[in-house]
């Protein structure tokens, strides 16, 4: 290194001196990270949970993302939120409240693009399918299969597998694996994630049910959650089209959850006083809405999954969607040199069943359908038939 690097290096702040006066002590600082399961030297001037945050962005899960159903699938039309655009709502809101909070806006951030990586195609409908394909072999959940993505699918390093994200990361994810029996209560930059979460899904939910004209407006202002946000609207303007009404309500849907959220969290934190990130964690804080909005938010959610999830539109596609990838399932089972190297590599350590539920899982629904079509409905081309079976 030249004398004039040692210089700009050595002038630099360190990610602890820098976070020091930012961060509340009950957050997550960077310099009392557990470290990486593989070693690594840390780097100049990015933090431990920025480099974390950039490996899940570079991931090429991440960038799947982007054709991968949220709810509403490709051929319902190009408003609705994608994987991908709820994932960056996500993390916006979630940055929002993590640093209200003067907690680790990068964890947050990091575990805002990382927490919907393992979703399989078609949403909720490809993972019940693989779910129920994999039954006799432990069965499949996203967030398990985010696990297996970031610590062995993903290649980005010749020296170990995975992406080498740090051990708070990962225990984040291990709690939302399995919510009911965490070692300990998850960190605040976690709790901050579910809870943008929620707050995320139900105001697009809304939005995109509305705009996509499955739920009229004025049935959804039955709900007390919806009904409230629209008169808060209408004290500050009165004369608002139908477009521009739901717009509103759907901003202040989201500005008042946040609101809420950060109400109810700094009365806990200021009664509890936690020292730093692991005393809070045994301090029973809970970060999210106030029991009033909660209840709201569980009558909207059921109305949601009624008449919004369980759509005829919605379930249509779903069976469609769910039909093919059983066919997929039991055709590349069938025939387990069609998979890519990689997975009938993955075979050998994890089984077959578990290699193929995976090769489907990090397909986008694009390619899912691209594939369906080449293997299975192209007889010319020496496809699957229906069954399964390989078509001569
Ligand atoms: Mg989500």
């Amino acid at each position: 290194m030249s004398s004039d690097d040692t210089r700009v290096w050595s002038g630099m702040q360190t990610i602890a001196e820098r976070e020091a006066p930012i961060l509340a002590p009950y957050a997550m600082h960077s310099v009392d990270s557990k470290g990486r399961e593989h070693d690594e030297q840390e780097h100049r001037y990015r933090g431990p949970y920025q480099r974390d945050r950039d490996r899940v962005l570079h991931s090429t899960a991440y960038r799947r993302l982007s054709y991968k159903t949220q709810v509403f699938t490709g051929e319902m039309g190009d408003y609705h939120r994608t994987r991908l655009t709820h994932t960056m709502e996500v993390a916006s809101i979630a940055r929002t409240i993590g640093r209200a909070l003067r907690l680790n806006e990068d964890l947050v951030e990091a575990l805002a693009l990382l927490h919907d990586i393992g979703h399989p195609p078609y949403g909720h409908a490809g993972e019940d399918t693989l779910d129920e394909c994999l039954s006799d072999a432990g069965g499949f959940s996203h967030n398990e299969f985010a696990m297996s993505l970031v610590r062995h699918l993903e290649v980005r390093f010749h020296e170990f597998p995975g992406l080498n994200l740090t051990q708070e990361v990962l225990e984040s994810q291990q709690y939302r694996i399995d919510k009911s029996s965490p070692a300990a209560a998850p960190l605040l930059e976690t709790q901050v994630v579910d809870a943008a979460d929620s707050i995320t899904y139900d105001a697009h939910d809304t939005d995109d049910a509305v705009a996509l004209r499955l739920v009229p407006l004025d049935e959804l202002l039955q709900n007390q959650l919806i009904s409230e946000a629209d008169r808060r609207v209408r004290r500050s303007s009165s004369a608002l089209d139908a477009e521009a009404r739901r717009r509103a309500i759907v901003h202040e849907m989201i500005n008042w959850q946040v609101s809420d959220a950060l109400r109810e969290s700094v009365k806990s934190l200021q009664a509890a006083a936690p020292a730093d990130a692991q005393d809070a964690r045994k301090c029973g804080i809970s970060i999210g809405p106030g029991s009033e909005l909660a209840e709201m938010k569980r009558e909207l959610e059921s109305f949601l999954f009624e008449r919004v999830y369980r759509h005829h539109d919605v379930i249509r596609v779903r069976g469609v969607a769910q039909q093919q990838l059983r066919e997929m399932y039991a055709g590349f089972v069938d025939r387990s040199d069609l998979l890519p190297q990689k997975f009938q590599d993955r075979a050998e350590s994890v089984g077959l069943p578990r290699a193929v539920g995976e090769y489907l899982a990090g397909m986008t629904d694009r390619f899912c359908g691209q594939q369906f079509e080449r293997y299975f409905t192209v007889p010319s081309t020496g496809g699957f038939s229906a069954g399964g079976q390989l078509l001569e």
